[in-house]
């Protein structure tokens, strides 16, 4: 059966100067040719781009100036033949163009849908077909470096090995239970099992752990400044922005369109809240009470409190103190150029082991060892993306979770001497969720369910 030929605007709304169209399908270079107003794009070789018009067929107008690239199959994202119109106007060209192509014989692409082509064309995994949408989403080139790794196939890699381990664990047991005669086959005994399950879940459980960094990475670090007003807040957001570029992310290929403006601390991206959030912060304590700020100050990765050394530490300082208590913070004495009239000890008994910096934002004094001190926090030194797989999507970690607690189960079955052929199918139910992480044992209606996750055009 031939499939139908997709389209859809891949470009963020607003986002650019180009807007592109896309067009994937049997009959995608036969539908743009038919409204192309120069050479014959049928003929062109395959990966290459030409100028022209779009010509409105009803009217013989002219809807729009373009460069289209002609991408031929196999070689391309979704293994069919591809064409991208780039049109330089804004969203009305852009709109019109996918207008014109949708008249013709094509129809709208689903969101998601030219990832989920390229999946079921046997072109990318599950796995890497998530990492796509991650890229998409990727803010910095840590965060890319990781992604497209995991488009490499690197996770997939692992989870196959996990799952073979588990598979010729439950194989070893299965003769067990139906060739016990076979003396050649090694009894698998339960210390045996033991070891397996524990290594598998050892694997899992290193897996999860740099996850969470995985999705600092990817994600940037939620960061709110709170201060009772005046002790120089958006000083410190202004110091930390200028010191710092601006991430701007640009990727060829899928996500040429996609640009993020992060603030990159020594590699550990900031997303700073923004000036509004930050002035609803700033009485946020004395607005909802203690237990009510917290709710909204545990949705940040860190918290960056600032004090005044040239004041006395007031009742609301201590609110904030309060509020942030378990939380990853750290405080900013700020305005050490002034006298002091706060007292240190105080502030760092209040701090409890959180890191206490000392600072003059006016003199640009204090925002190295506050960079230090948010480095630290979050690597423990340097960031070290070299041979870690991290994983940094969502379902891959839910499911690794649910993997591990099978795993856990089979291994307290095995502390009370459970019968084996029982425990086995705690194990075959940590290889089915594992299976479902790259796609192996997910159901239609799971893999329809994952692509309509993407962004329209992808
Ligand atoms: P916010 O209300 O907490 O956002 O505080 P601002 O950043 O707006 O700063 C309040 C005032 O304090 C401004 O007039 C700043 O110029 C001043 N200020 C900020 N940092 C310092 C500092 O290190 N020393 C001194 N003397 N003044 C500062
Ligand atoms: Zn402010």
């Amino acid at each position: 059966m031939e499939r139908d030929t997709i389209a859809a605007i891949s470009t963020p709304i607003g986002e650019g100067a180009i807007s592109i169209v896309r067009l994937s399908g049997p009959k995608a270079i036969a539908i743009t040719n038919e409204l192309f107003s120069k050479k014959d794009l049928e003929q062109v070789e395959s990966h290459t781009i030409h100028y022209g018009k779009i010509i409105d067929p009803e009217t013989g107008d002219i809807a729009e100036e373009v460069m289209v690239s002609v991408m031929r199959a196999p070689k391309t994202f979704t293994r069919e033949d591809v064409v991208e119109i780039n049109c330089h106007g804004g969203m009305v060209s852009v709109n019109r163009v996918l207008e014109i192509i949708l008249s013709k014989n094509a129809r709208l692409a689903e969101p998601g849908e030219f990832t989920k082509r390229a999946f079921l064309n046997g072109r990318i995994d599950l796995s890497q077909a998530e990492a796509v949408m991650d890229l998409i989403r990727a803010k910095t080139d840590k965060a890319m470096s990781v992604a497209l790794k995991q488009m490499d196939g690197r996770l997939s890699g692992l989870i196959k090995r996990l799952r073979q381990e588990l598979l010729e664990t439950v194989a070893h047991v299965e003769v067990n239970i139906d060739y016990p005669e076979y003396d050649d086959v090694e009894e698998m005994s339960h210390q045996m099992m033991r070891e397996k399950t524990q290594k598998v879940h050892d694997e899992i459980e290193r897996l999860l752990q740099v996850a969470k960094q995985g999705k600092i990475l990817r994600e940037g670090l939620a960061t709110a400044i709170i201060g009772r007003p005046n002790v120089g807040k958006s000083s410190l957001m202004n110091a930390l922005v200028q010191e710092n570029k601006a991430i701007v992310t640009e990727v060829a290929g899928t996500t040429r369109d996609i640009i993020e403006e992060y603030v990159n601390v020594r590699g550990v991206p900031l997303k700073l809240v923004d000036t509004a959030g930050i002035r609803e912060t700033e009485d946020i304590v004395e607005k909802i009470g203690v237990e009510r700020s917290r709710k909204v100050l545990k949705e940040s990765d860190l918290i960056l409190l600032v004090l005044n050394y040239n004041e006395e530490l007031m009742e609301e300082d201590k609110k904030l103190f309060e509020a942030i208590q378990g939380l990853e913070y750290i405080v900013i004495v700020n305005k050490t150029d002034l006298p002091q009239k706060l007292d240190m000890d105080e502030v760092n008994h209040l701090a409890a082991g959180s890191p206490v910096i000392t600072a003059a934002l006016i003199k640009e004094a204090g925002i190295d060892e506050l960079e230090a001190a948010i480095a630290q926090t979050f690597f423990a030194g340097e960031i070290d993306t070299g041979d870690v797989t991290y994983v940094s999507n969502v379902r891959h970690i839910q499911l690794l979770k649910q993997a591990k607690q099978a795993l856990e189960d089979a291994m307290q079955g095995l502390e009370i001497a459970m019968p084996l052929d029982i425990v086995q199918i705690d194990v075959t139910r940590t290889w089915e969720l594992l299976g479902e992480i790259i796609g192996d044992t997910a159901s239609d209606s799971l893999i329809d369910q994952l692509f309509s996750q993407f962004c329209l055009g992808k």
